[in-house]
């Protein structure tokens, strides 16, 4: 296991930059997801850790030691990739000892960790079979297991199951969280799925641009989130944003937005000081309720509900903007019927309106 430190680390492939000089640290037996939309920068990050692609500018450091030029193959890590190959002709049982066989392991030793890994993996009962015939899933855990037999001091998984249908992503996002649980790897685990890196992650690093947007934990990106683009990114049903206006007053800071005033939490009042003027407003679907709850309420006309058994997602028109409601699943107000929209100022958020752009391209 091992400590992992970037500095000032660049990709570049000819003229196109592709990680903008980024630094994180992540602490030894740690999981942490690297998250955002394709082409962010999220492979190339890994791959410069793997030791498969050159780094361009900076450096990486193993347990403070540097390794950029320390061949991949020295550097101790297992990585899985979606595309898992499995060889056809050999047995399950042969293709997760194969990395052991290649370093020259003796029989007894090799058997023994086959044996322990396949037992994690609930793979025993088809060791002596080949890979033929195994169902994705199964292929899948033969893939990680034949990563982790040789007990690698970083285990790197780069969207390990994208390509899964959605039962047998929960299945392996599961098993992925115990495996980590029980053996304690430092695990860097690449994903464009918001929600995967949520459950899965000790920290999460949101990447868009070749930059890191923000490394935190999973509580504090969807609470706290640093800029608009990580506020738009993560959750589901995706934040809802609305052009805001704030000012200091005789009785402090307040923000207006579609016609209505509210004086902000003391929360807010350095995000309100370093905005003063136009902003962005946001608040989360679950944060926002029908009827008059709150101090701060909007008037707005439904404008579609979708019923989804567990809850309600309720879309209503205030002014300009549609706001996103999750309800309870008795709450069915009616199309085009005029409602109280009440916003738990608790939850509010606030970013500068340049950061706007940003949450566009996402939505694009
Ligand atoms: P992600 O994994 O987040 O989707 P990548 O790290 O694969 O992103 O790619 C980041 C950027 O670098 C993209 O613009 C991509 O087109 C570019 N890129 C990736 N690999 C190569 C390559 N081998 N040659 C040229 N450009 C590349
Ligand atoms: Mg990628």
């Amino acid at each position: 296991m091992a400590s992992i430190r970037a500095e000032k680390l660049v990709k570049r492939y000819g003229a196109v930059k592709a990680v903008h000089g980024i630094d994180f640290e992540i602490a030894d037996g740690e999981f942490v997801a690297i998250l955002g939309p394709s082409g962010c920068g999220k492979s190339s990050t890994m791959r410069m850790i793997a030791g498969l692609e050159p780094i361009s500018e900076g450096a990486i450091y193993f347990d403070g030691k540097r390794i950029n030029d320390v061949r991949a193959r020295d550097r101790n890590v297992a990585m899985s990739f979606e595309s898992y190959a499995l060889y056809p002709t050999i047995s399950i049982y042969e293709n997760i000892a194969f990395p052991l066989r290649a370093a020259g392991m003796d029989n007894a030793e090799i058997d023994r960790r086959v044996r322990d890994i396949a037992g994690k993996m609930e793979l025993t009962a088809l060791l002596s079979q080949k890979p033929q015939g195994l169902s994705s899933g199964q292929a899948q855990r033969v893939g990680l297991a034949r990563a982790l037999v040789r007990k690698p001091a970083v285990f790197l998984l780069d969207e390990p199951i994208s390509h899964l249908d959605t039962r047998q992503r929960y299945r392996m996002r599961r098993f992925i969280k115990s495996l980590h649980q029980e053996f304690n790897y430092t695990m860097i685990y690449v994903t464009h799925d918001q929600e995967e890196a949520l459950a899965l992650a000790d920290r999460v690093m949101v990447m868009s641009d070749g930059e890191i947007q923000q490394m935190a934990t999973p509580d504090e990106v969807y609470a706290r989130p640093r800029n608009a683009f990580v506020a738009g990114f993560v959750g589901e049903p995706p934040i809802n944003f609305v052009d805001c206006y704030v000012e200091n007053g005789t009785g402090g800071w307040t923000v207006s937005f579609e016609g209505q005033r509210l004086a902000l939490p003391e929360r807010l009042s350095k995000a309100a000081e370093r905005i003063g003027g136009e902003g962005l407003a946001a608040i989360r679907p679950h944060f926002l309720s029908l009827g008059d709850t709150s101090p701060l309420t909007l008037q707005g006309k439904v404008f579609v509900t979708e019923e989804l058994q567990d809850q309600n997602l309720i879309f209503v028109d205030v002014g300009g903007t549609r706001f996103t409601l999750v309800a309870h699943p008795t709450v069915t107000p009616r199309r085009c019927e005029t409602v109280t929209v009440s916003i738990d100022p608790e939850h509010l958020l606030l970013f500068p309106r340049s950061e706007a752009r940003k949450f566009e391209d996402l939505a694009a």
